[in-house]
């Protein structure tokens, strides 16, 4: 059987000699050694000032709302998985939303403006399949209109836009790292900020909003994570650049053998060192996408649709219709993808795609 990703799993003793750490110690959870070195290991590699590692790439998603106080409408993608709106419901802001490029598949930064009223405080957009939104524009207008921007960088482990790691634009990004992304620790996550002070509150807030043992700086949730989780992260670290290697051979494989004539790929956005973390690609109408998915699970295959359905179309987040990311909602399908992927298995799996079109 081959799945639409496949988690990286180091060898097992790597993973249970650096718990052994935590075993000796007996610490197994709030903030230990293995959580820090970990946090330390990812600024260095990312080329970022702060971060906290939290239980799972969600639940900084509403922190980040919650530290900027943000209320009213939120602008935000249709074309994302539920989270990066439901988080904005579950915080009782409304999501507004707007539609995307049909190439970038990001949000539609010239389609902002038109939808800005006085009760909009943020945009929370999705860097999508780790292909950057027009960060440049997206600033622009949040300068402009006094909004803030939180960005959903939950595929964008390792992208690095303008020559710096994407996890350093808007006021807020978030990363996941659960067991389908390309670095992860089982299930585990991360927010990001440049700002010193919003992320001291930032971690607070994912703390129970303490400020030391028997003080409090003001209201928090739990979102820590433990040690078993950091070792795992830790132990998955030791094989980035394997990791990376792999997903590039595949991908390359798929440019190769995928018959492109019938087949719109990904365009990834200009200056921008891309990750290879998901291989979409949009057929001509639906049927065809079922018929490939179909011929695809006859051989245990199975690609899944990532992103369907547009957002705005689930009813109870209540969004005006968005033809752009309906219509690639109901094409896309991604391809299996992950590191240890054969190219000749790449090779077998395009040709069937291609004897469907
Ligand atoms: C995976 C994902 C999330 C959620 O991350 P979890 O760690 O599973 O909570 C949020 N947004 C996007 C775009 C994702 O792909």
């Amino acid at each position: 059987m081959i799945n639409v990703t496949q988690s990286f799993l180091p060898p097992l003793e790597e993973y249970t000699q650096i718990l052994q750490k935590s075993w000796d110690k007996k610490w197994i959870t709030n903030r230990g050694e293995l959580i820090l070195e970990l946090e330390e290991k990812l600024k260095q590699f990312l080329g970022i000032n702060f971060i906290t590692i939290t239980t799972n790439g969600t639940l900084p998603l509403q922190i980040a709302i919650k530290a900027l106080e943000l209320s009213g409408e939120i602008i935000t993608t249709p074309f994302s998985y539920v989270a990066s709106s439901s988080v904005i419901s579950w915080e009782n802001c409304t999501p507004v939303y707007v539609d995307i490029h049909p190439e970038y598949l990001t949000i539609d930064e010239t389609k902002i403006e038109e939808k800005i009223t006085d009760k909009t405080s943020a945009i929370l957009a999705t860097h999508v399949f780790g292909n950057p939104c027009h960060i440049v524009e997206i600033e622009k207008i949040a300068k402009k209109h006094n909004l803030k921007v939180i960005y959903d960088a939950a595929h964008c482990f390792g992208v690095q836009y303008n020559g710096e790691s994407i996890f350093n634009f808007g006021d807020v990004s978030t990363c996941s790292f659960h067991a389908t992304k390309i670095f992860h620790t089982g299930e585990g996550g991360c927010m990001i900020t440049k700002d010193q002070n919003l992320h001291e509150k930032l971690f607070y807030h994912h703390n129970f909003g303490h400020n030391g043992p028997e003080a409090f700086h003001g209201i928090g949730i739990n979102g820590k994570t433990s040690e078993l989780q950091a070792a795992l992260g830790l132990a998955v670290f030791n094989h980035l650049d394997a990791i990376f290697e792999g997903r590039k051979i595949a991908v390359e494989a798929y440019n190769q053998f995928l018959d492109f004539s019938r087949i719109q790929k990904l365009k990834i956005r200009e200056n921008t060192v891309w990750n290879y973390h998901y291989y979409p690609v949009i057929f001509e109408t639906e049927e065809i996408l079922l018929k490939v998915k179909e011929a695809l699970n006859k051989e245990n295959i199975f690609p899944r649709r990532y992103f369907y359905p547009s957002l705005n179309t689930i009813k109870y987040l209540n969004g005006e219709k968005m033809p752009i990311s309906e219509s690639i909602s109901q094409r896309i399908l991604c391809l299996p993808l992950f590191a240890e992927l054969p190219p000749e298995t790449v090779a077998t799996l395009s040709k069937l795609i291609n004897q469907n079109l």
